[in-house]
């Protein structure tokens, strides 16, 4: 064979190689990084593991104590592992006896604009309770999609805030808020809180009512193209005016966000009759908030909700937001 014969057949073999090495589609070329490998498993898969790592190994973490500074470092360490620069963010909050230390994680992907959506979760939980789903499944959740997002384009930046000292006074999201300027806010165009989004019987989503509700009513236009079922109802709903503090219906880092007129919206499980009831997000904030009441009490059903929160998360954050003003 002479040698620029040889020479193409070299190449053409090399293509050959590159293309049967090609990812499939759908899938990103293999760069061998930890976020990559995340993008490759079954969505939801590596949040349920997360869940059972982070509420089993640093279990117990209310605000102010070494369970609370395990978890944000569990947070953070996560988010470093696939390629975040993120910052702690220390603050003191609350008054005498109740004054707690605490601190959020916050890792910043800039997207296409400098616009920010935040996405929240809380690392602490209810003194006593090993919060499974309270709320190691929105930390777990809030991991997996970062590391899904890492190398993707988005057209708005986001945010992903692990807050502390919730379960005391929302005081992360509060101090996350005040710690901004006034420009800094206002380039906040919502904010998703991903608390207790595994566990309960039914996967719900709210929003704020009013103008503020696009950012609810989009989870829901994507969550139905998807076939994911996710219900939402209006007294599951923030009503505006909301001021800076605890005592809605659904008490949570959402809450400051949408005092300060972000739009914000959130998933969350509980019951099948919570809204004609209006019961408790059981099991949350007690003793019996572990990944083993989940599998006793409904097998496999944790998993296909963060499968559920997974995928929705991931179009909403990749897509130009349909219904914003
Ligand atoms: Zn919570």
């Amino acid at each position: 064979m002479p040698a620029s014969v040889r020479r193409v057949a070299v190449a053409l073999l090399l293509a050959a190689l590159l293309l049967v090495g090609a990812p499939a589609c759908g899938q990103r070329a293999d760069t061998g990084l930890p976020s990559q490998a995340v993008s490759n498993t079954d969505p939801g898969s590596i949040a349920y593991v997360t869940m059972e790592q982070f509420s089993q190994t640093v279990g117990s973490r209310p605000a102010d104590s070494w369970g609370e500074i395990h978890a944000r470092e569990f947070v953070f360490h996560a988010l470093q592992q696939y390629g975040y620069e993120p910052t702690q963010q220390e603050f003191i909050a609350g008054e005498g006896a109740e004054r707690v230390h605490s601190g959020n994680v916050v890792a910043l992907k800039p997207g296409e604009s400098g616009e920010i959506l935040v996405v929240g979760a809380h690392v602490d939980s209810a003194p006593g309770s090993p919060g499974a789903s309270d709320d190691a499944s929105g930390i777990a959740a809030l991991i997996e999609i970062a590391a899904r997002l890492k190398d993707v384009a988005t057209p708005y930046s986001i945010a992903f805030v692990a807050f502390g000292a919730e379960e005391v006074g929302l005081y992360g999201s509060l101090h996350y808020l005040e710690a901004l300027s006034g420009t800094e806010r206002k380039a906040l165009m919502g904010m998703i809180n991903l608390d207790g989004v595994a566990g309960g019987e039914t996967l719900y989503v709210y929003g704020v009512e009013g103008d503020d509700s696009w950012l609810r009513d989009d989870i829901l236009t994507v969550a139905d193209e998807l076939g994911v079922k996710l219900v939402t109802d209006v007294v599951l709903q923030v009503t505006p005016p909301v001021s800076h503090g605890v005592g809605y219906e659904i008490a949570g880092d959402h809450i400051p966000f949408a005092g300060y007129d972000i739009p914000a919206a959130g998933f969350i499980t509980g019951d099948d009759h919570l809204l004609a009831a209006r019961a408790s997000f059981w099991p949350m904030n007690t003793p019996d908030d572990t990944m083993a009441t989940m599998k006793k009490e409904h097998p496999g059903l944790a998993q296909r909700q963060l499968r559920d929160v997974i995928r929705v998360l991931e179009v909403v954050l990749t897509s130009k937001l349909a219904k914003k003003p």
